[in-house]
């Protein structure tokens, strides 16, 4: 328990103005971007690595669970504070400790969000390349604990491909620097994988040091629309079998399509299935190689029209879209449970399809978004929390959701990582040898098991 003893322990560590006890200030910590909310004790706000290890220390001698949080951005309740814990707010630690435009390397602090990262090396022609779309927010330390991917996703990869070191605070409060910190070379055990995707559960990132591409001198972005979600899941599988690698590619559904359309006014025909948007960047005749093999692919999978920006406005309202798609979809009911199934490629306009036919049975809009190059999808169920009705159906959605995904050879999540929503699922998508050796990991990282306790790694019976 977090006594006043405690609190005067930490309250001397980070200074008066770095602490939070009040129950309306705690409220404000008690939830995320999920369904899910929980009751911190106290909230501190360090500025150096050494005060984040003295609190891990106060944590651990007294057996208090602690979390780290960033923005508290997530999604499957990563961030919600175990009762009775010490949440560890990164967001004052949001330097930019130093850029290497040569080395292309840029070290920060964990608290800095990823779009300032991206402003910041812009002016050197580097750009960051995991962009999450919720970049304007979300912290460099949450994307790494996460392994946030991005719309950038299908050409760079997720974020775990971007970090070349790290500094972390383990629970014991031992402090340690993992990575080849000074060039693209791994070592050979490189213990930055563990932490990349760890949901803050081994430890608390202190320092990253993050490997930045350069902007290619040209993009383009495409837009397609198909008479169904089988033409448009094939035009994929076409593109990237010939070799292209775009750098986007975005599947929207008809749920999509209309609501959109609705809250934008775009003219989008109305029966369209799906909407493909791409982007394509390297160098001019690349890109123009790459454009010519993409419409011939439109042509082959009978696209009904195309779309090409000609110029930088036109790029922005074709993305524009997209980027509308939350907004125009929570227009539609006052809760919605996003998912996050990854399924491989060849199966992706089958799993739309799927998807598309268990809204009809149950009864429900299910949106459906898809990061196509990565066969990440995103469908979203929305219903009304106050009706239990409505809540049972769609737990009972989400469920064959995760069933089909897996029977499709997929998995449960792409990006948003486990936290406590999909803790039920674990056991569907890993064997219990795999969880034995990750529950081992935890408990060598972390054997009082403070750090973030109840997210990612379900209870294993014995059996
Ligand atoms: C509108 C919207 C759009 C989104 N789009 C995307 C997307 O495109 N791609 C994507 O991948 N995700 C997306 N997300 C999910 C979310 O933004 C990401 O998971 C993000 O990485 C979380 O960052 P955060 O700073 O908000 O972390 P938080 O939510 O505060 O924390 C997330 C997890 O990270 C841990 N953590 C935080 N900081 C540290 C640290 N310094 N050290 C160790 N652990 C730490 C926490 O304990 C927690 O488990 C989206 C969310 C929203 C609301």
């Amino acid at each position: 328990m977090v006594d006043n003893r405690l609190i005067d322990e930490l309250r001397q560590i980070v200074g008066n103005e770095n602490i939070l006890t009040s129950k309306i200030s705690l409220e404000t910590y008690s939830f995320d971007a999920s369904p899910y909310s929980g009751r911190p004790s106290v909230v501190v706000f360090p500025t150096t690595t050494e005060m984040v290890a003295n609190i891990v220390n106060i944590a651990n001698k007294n057996d208090i669970p602690l979390m780290p949080r960033g923005a508290g951005s997530c999604l499957s309740g990563g961030a919600i504070a175990p009762d009775g814990s010490i949440v560890i707010s990164l967001t004052k630690m949001n330097n930019i400790l130093e850029i290497d435009p040569l080395s292309k390397i840029v070290l920060v602090e964990p608290g800095i969000t990823n779009k300032q990262v991206q402003l910041a090396v812009e002016q050197y022609g580097l750009m960051y390349a995991p962009d999450p779309a919720s970049q304007n927010i979300s912290t460099i330390g949450g994307n790494i604990a996460e392994n946030a991917g991005g719309i950038r996703g299908v050409k760079y990869g997720s974020t775990k491909d971007h970090i070349l070191g790290l500094e972390v605070v383990l629970p014991t409060g031992d402090v340690i620097t993992t990575g080849n910190i000074h060039s693209q070379v791994e070592p050979e055990l490189d213990l930055t994988y563990y932490f990349c995707g760890s949901e803050g559960t081994l430890g608390i990132v202190t320092k990253a040091w993050l490997a930045l591409s350069p902007i290619n001198p040209e993009v383009k972005t495409m837009t397609a629309i198909f008479g169904s979600l089988e033409d448009a899941g094939s035009c994929v599988a076409e593109i990237i079998a010939k070799g292209v690698v775009p750098t986007t590619m975005e599947i929207m559904d008809n749920t999509v399509i209309k609501a959109v359309d609705d809250y934008l006014k775009l003219g989008f025909p109305r029966d369209a299935e799906a909407l493909l948007l791409l982007e394509i960047d390297g160098f001019p005749s690349d890109v123009k190689t790459q454009v010519n093999s993409i419409i011939n692919a439109f042509a082959s999978n009978h696209a009904l029209s195309y779309k090409i920006a000609g110029n930088e406005q036109e790029r922005l309202d074709l993305w524009k879209a997209r980027r509308s798609v939350n907004g125009a979809l929570g227009k539609l009911k006052p809760a919605n449970i996003v998912h996050d199934i990854v399924v491989p490629r060849d199966r992706l306009a089958l799993m739309l399809e799927k998807v598309a036919q268990m809204a009809k049975k149950y009864g429900i809009i299910i949106g459906q978004v898809a990061h196509a190059g990565d066969g990440n999808l995103h469908p979203t169920l929305y219903y009304d929390h106050r009706i239990p009705e409505e809540v049972e159906i769609v737990e009972e959605a989400c469920d064959e959701i995760i069933k089909e995904t897996i029977a499709q050879g997929g998995t449960i999540s792409g990006e948003h990582g486990i936290g406590i929503e999909k803790l039920k699922y674990m056991p569907l998508a890993f064997s219990k040898p795999t969880l034995n050796l990750m529950k081992n990991i935890k408990d060598a990282f972390d054997p009082k098991n403070i750090c973030n306790p109840g997210k990612l790694l379900p209870q294993i019976t014995e059996d």
